[in-house]
């Protein structure tokens, strides 16, 4: 069975102290053994967070770039995170998902469609679409967690209804068996993203295509706490 995934982008949120206070919360909280946590602060606090937050959950960067060195102002290199690494913005993912791969990091790589693409009736074209650009840079799946995170969702307090979440999730699973491999869609977490709150982790859970969640707004708050336990 797939070991429950949950995430919490910090985004560009949080200074020192308030950050210091917000894991301080996740220290004392109980994460369950079959639960994975990862949290990815802003990159100048990578290295803050990790010194502080329990070992029990892992620091994830927010983004890397597609190499490992050279001039690139203002980029991160996946040699240089320690843990997971997130991988958001879709126009370099390809080649950002197999550097991280390269430097033996792990990846959760964000798919989702637009409100418009949506209401065209062509979600799961697009969703298609972008995880084939994904699997053709991934050997191995084990790194790899697939991020269902419908654009209209984030950061706008519409939750998708778990019926629309599962229905995306399974058609993903159902994609990633016919294109990869019955085991490796067995295998890989497909977490939801989007509004996700304390009060709707739960239902959300219960789906049996969603295997955790990437939490942004919810996750710099007390109830992420609550959302790392809705498998419960
Ligand atoms: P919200 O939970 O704030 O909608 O953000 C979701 C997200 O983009 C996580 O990466």
């Amino acid at each position: 069975s797939r070991k429950f995934f949950v995430g919490g982008n910090w985004k560009m949120n949080g200074r020192k102290k308030g950050l210091g206070e917000l894991i301080s919360t996740l220290n004392a909280a109980k994460v369950p053994a079959d639960t994975e946590v990862v949290c990815a602060p802003p990159t100048a606090y990578i290295d803050f967070a990790r010194q502080k937050l329990d070992p029990k959950i892992a620091v994830a960067a927010q983004n890397c770039y597609k190499v490992t060195n050279g001039a690139f102002t203002g980029e991160i290199s996946g040699g240089l995170p320690a843990e997971p690494c997130h991988v958001g913005s879709p126009g370099l993912i390809g080649q950002k998902v197999a550097h991280a791969l390269s430097e033996g990091l792990g990846v959760i790589a964000c798919i989702g469609e637009k409100l418009d693409e949506r209401e065209a009736g062509i979600t799961e074209k697009v969703v298609f679409e972008q995880t084939k650009v994904i699997a053709d840079n991934v050997k191995d799946w084990n790194k790899v967690v697939l991020a269902y995170e419908p654009v209209w969702a984030i950061g706008t307090g519409k939750t998708a209804t778990p019926q629309q979440a599962q229905e995306v999730h399974e058609k993903l699973r159902g994609w990633l068996k016919s294109n990869v491999s019955d085991a490796v869609a067995q295998s890989t977490r497909i977490i939801y993203g989007g509004s996700v709150t304390g009060a709707t982790c739960k239902e959300l859970a219960s789906q049996p295509d969603v295997d955790g969640f990437l939490v942004g707004g919810a996750s710099l708050k007390p109830e992420f706490v609550d959302i790392i336990n809705a498998k419960q």
